[in-house]
């Protein structure tokens, strides 16, 4: 928290948009301080969630004019709902936020980074994303591509995952439950390898799998910032999803597959592929090296957002690893979708105390795991940016249960 907060200026109030209903939910019990991260760093009342309800009700009731510490510490919420979790009153404070950040931007109070307002552009065209980030995918294949964000990984250049997905289901015909997936913007465009282990680790549990092609962006990119366009991407995504002979929608990334689930509310059902798998009877991989050590992470947008317990033992206990919970493993890591890049000393504050029993930890390798890709991407960042010494790989859990680019190679007979 180096950043001074700006100075007070008296200009009228204009969140109108807020919910009166929702703001005077909150009963003061402070139950919801000791979770959140800018809370428990900085001990300011005004960061927590409480300070932060109190703030926007004081302005959206006209007793507090519009002010530049309000929009200073909206600013430093990381978004990561543990506060939801933690409150007895169900305030739900994940709506509250995103109608502040939308109103906010809206009217000028805030404004994303040149940078993040084109990438939000892009991820609703997703053919033109996929388009600008060949050659991001070609350079990241060769393993170029480097940057204190990027995990390696060698994701196809120029097969979809749709396709992909097409031609494994007519090679291996699974009978089982029948899925769609959520593909993604940023995973299907720089980290598509995690989408086609997916795929792999569906059909070898004998479950269909099913890639709309129309589906887009499923809004959080626009969630995050603040940007409009969200209900725009919802209204594509329930014409693309909505009428679908399947299970369930699942996704491979938490923070998509929350707001996804928002956008298909009262069609289908959207699951953490993850939790979907443990209730199936799944392939094991054979026992691994006994001296590698897995430690999991569990995102907050799959335990506050989608309110899954966890990732199931049954799943993780497949990979053939031997793995454990990683200290604090309920707490954020500080990336909240683009916080780390909209507050990046903040968020490696954050990082650093949760990363730091990776320099002790035992395990020769030492992977982390967790089960989205922008979790992955700050854990990445632990090691580039010398918050961890020790070396340490970080995977998708899916990765972990991944039959391996071997399944592919069987030819029809
Ligand atoms: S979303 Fe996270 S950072 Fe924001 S107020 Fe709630 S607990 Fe704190
Ligand atoms: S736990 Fe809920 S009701 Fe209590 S202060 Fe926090 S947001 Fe308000």
């Amino acid at each position: 928290m180096t950043k001074s907060p700006p100075t007070t200026t008296n200009v009228a109030s204009e969140c109108g948009s807020h919910d009166p209903d929702l703001l005077a939910s909150c009963v003061h019990c402070g139950f919801c301080l000791e979770v959140c991260p800018t809370y428990k760093l900085t001990g300011d009342e005004n960061n927590s969630p409480r300070g932060r309800l109190r703030l926007w009700r004081e302005e959206a009731e006209g007793r507090l004019v519009q002010d530049p510490w309000t929009d200073f510490y909206t600013a430093e919420c990381v978004g990561c709902l543990a506060c939801e979790s933690a409150c007895p009153a169900n305030v739900p404070y994940g709506e509250i936020f995103e109608q502040v950040k939308h109103a906010h931007v809206a009217t000028g109070r805030s404004k994303p980074p040149l940078m993040l307002r084109l990438a939000a552009r892009l991820a609703a065209r997703p053919f033109l994303f996929n388009l600008a980030m060949l050659p991001a995918r070609l350079l990241r294949q060769t393993g170029l591509l480097r940057h204190r964000f990027l995990f390696p990984g060698r994701p196809a250049v120029l097969q979809s995952t749709a396709d992909y997905a097409r031609q494994l289901m007519s090679q291996h015909r699974p009978t089982g439950p029948r899925v769609a997936l959520l593909t993604g913007c940023l995973m299907e465009s720089l980290f598509r390898e995690i989408n086609f282990a997916t795929v792999r680790v569906l059909i070898e549990n004998n479950i269909q799998v099913v890639i709309p092609p129309d589906q887009g962006c499923c809004g959080a990119f626009q969630e995050h910032t603040g940007m409009a366009g969200v209900e725009a991407l919802r209204t594509n995504n329930r014409q693309a999803f909505g009428n679908l002979d399947v299970e369930a929608i699942v996704s491979n990334s938490s923070g998509c597959g929350l707001a996804l689930s928002k956008g298909l509310e009262g069609t289908l059902p959207v699951r953490d592929v993850l939790s979907f798998l443990g209730e199936q009877t799944l392939v094991s991989r054979p026992r691994r090296d006994q001296g590698t050590r897995v430690y999991v992470d569990l995102p907050c947008h799959l335990i506050h957002g989608q309110k899954v317990a966890g990732i199931p033992t049954h799943v993780l206990n497949a990979t053939g690893y031997s793995w454990e919970l990683a200290p604090q493993a309920r707490d954020c890591c500080g990336s909240g979708g683009v916080y780390n890049i909209q507050k990046p000393e903040n968020s490696r504050e954050i990082l650093a105390k949760k990363s730091a029993f990776l320099n002790q930890a035992a395990g020769k390798p030492v992977i982390l795991a967790t089960s989205n890709h922008v979790c992955m991407m700050q854990w990445n960042s632990a090691r580039s940016g010398g918050l961890v010494t020790k070396p340490y790989e970080v995977r998708h859990v899916i990765q972990l249960l991944d039959p391996g680019e071997t399944f592919t190679i069987r030819q029809p007979s």
